[in-house]
């Protein structure tokens, strides 16, 4: 048995149309969402990732803006920041680029950025409402997460989902949305006994640990869907060899660049799974169209005419929802 390939990219194209769909509809009221993202200092990842937000905000013909601040910035400097931001009709949402220099205290900015603007779904109250089944604004990832099972028609209800993490960012709301989606979800972590054996379980495994090819593909029940947020620059000849012995062309590809992008589940779950995320190609680029998504959806909440942010409004903006069951 081959997995199905669950492809991010082709549900990035899908929701690009309807976020184009839904950006004119706003366009109509003379309203343009804009993104204004908080770039501090010179973290190279950092730089790439903050320039591939603003590409995809200029390819959907959003606003956006770029602040960047010094590495030398303190928190009092950001909190100001931000509170102008916050005051700025024209932003819909506020991005800090984390992390922050070691100065700043990340929690209170994170926490000063306004709940309605909060398009990173980090914010206390934006949790809080997940939690409560209310979701509004949800972190990006594992929303991206949920549109790749959905739109794939990975049964989530009734299934056995384990999640590997319990990050803030991933593991906690992935396992909120599966468990308004009506699965039964586990959250394994570093301390978590008998892995394999829970992960056998598991109709849907979503693995968020930051640990390449941990999860072996003898712990994937066969036809299950699997769900891998891991991503991990392998540079070891030896560890490219333990993950890539049955794809010799990734392998060869490894010799020549001298890395390899992988899951934390083992390439060889291929041949176990009945559905997988490519490593890369599967949930990395679903974070940022969650992104522009959410964007969209805190201009129409924020700024539409009552019509346009009435649930049945298209289907886009309610794409961050996590389920039917939690709107
Ligand atoms: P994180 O904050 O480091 O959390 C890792 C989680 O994994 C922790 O809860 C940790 O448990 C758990 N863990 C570590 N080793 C484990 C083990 N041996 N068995 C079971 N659980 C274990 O990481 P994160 O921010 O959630 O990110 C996770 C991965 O996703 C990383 O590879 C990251 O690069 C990737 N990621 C990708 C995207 C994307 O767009 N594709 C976005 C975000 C993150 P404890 O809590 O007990 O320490």
């Amino acid at each position: 048995m081959t997995a199905k390939i669950l492809d991010g990219n082709k549900i990035r194209e899908q929701i690009f149309v309807e976020l184009r769909d839904a950006i004119t509809r706003l366009g109509a009221e003379s309203i343009r969402p804009g993104l204004s993202a908080v770039l501090v200092g010179e973290n190279p990842a950092s730089q790439l990732y903050v320039k591939s937000k603003i590409a995809a905000c200029e390819q959907l013909g959003l606003a956006s803006w770029l602040i960047t601040p010094p590495s030398t910035v303190t928190t009092n400097e950001l909190l100001a920041k931000v509170e102008e931001l916050n005051r700025d009709n024209n932003v819909d949402g506020i991005l800090i680029q984390l992390p922050l220099p070691p100065q700043v205290d990340t929690k209170r900015v994170l926490e000063a950025v306004d709940p309605a603007k909060d398009v990173d779904g980090f914010h206390p109250v934006s949790l809080g409402k997940l939690v409560s089944g209310r979701p509004r604004l949800v972190a990006c990832t594992p929303a991206g997460c949920m549109e790749i099972l959905r739109r794939n028609e990975i049964k989530i209800e009734g299934a056995n989902a384990v999640v590997l993490g319990r990050s803030d960012i991933v593991g906690k709301p992935m396992a909120l949305l599966l468990m308004h989606a009506n699965a039964t979800v586990t959250i394994c972590h570093s301390k978590t006994r008998d892995l394999p054996e829970v992960v056998r379980r598991a109709d849907i495994v979503v693995a968020a640990m930051g640990k390449a090819g941990y999860v072996e593909a003898d712990w994937i029940r066969p036809g299950a869907a699997v769900i891998d947020v891991g991503t991990n620059k392998v540079t070891d000849a030896k560890e490219a060899e333990r993950l890539l012995r049955n794809f010799p062309e990734r392998l060869e590809k490894f010799r020549t660049k001298g890395s390899v992008l992988v899951g934390d589940v083992h390439p060889d779950a291929f041949n176990t799974a009945g559905a997988l995320t490519p490593v890369p190609g599967g949930v990395g680029p679903m974070t940022i169209t969650m992104l522009m998504s959410n964007t969209v959806k805190a201009a129409r909440l924020r700024r539409a005419s009552a019509t346009d942010k009435a649930p049945n409004a298209g289907s886009t903006g309610y794409a961050t929802q996590s389920t039917a069951s939690a709107r």
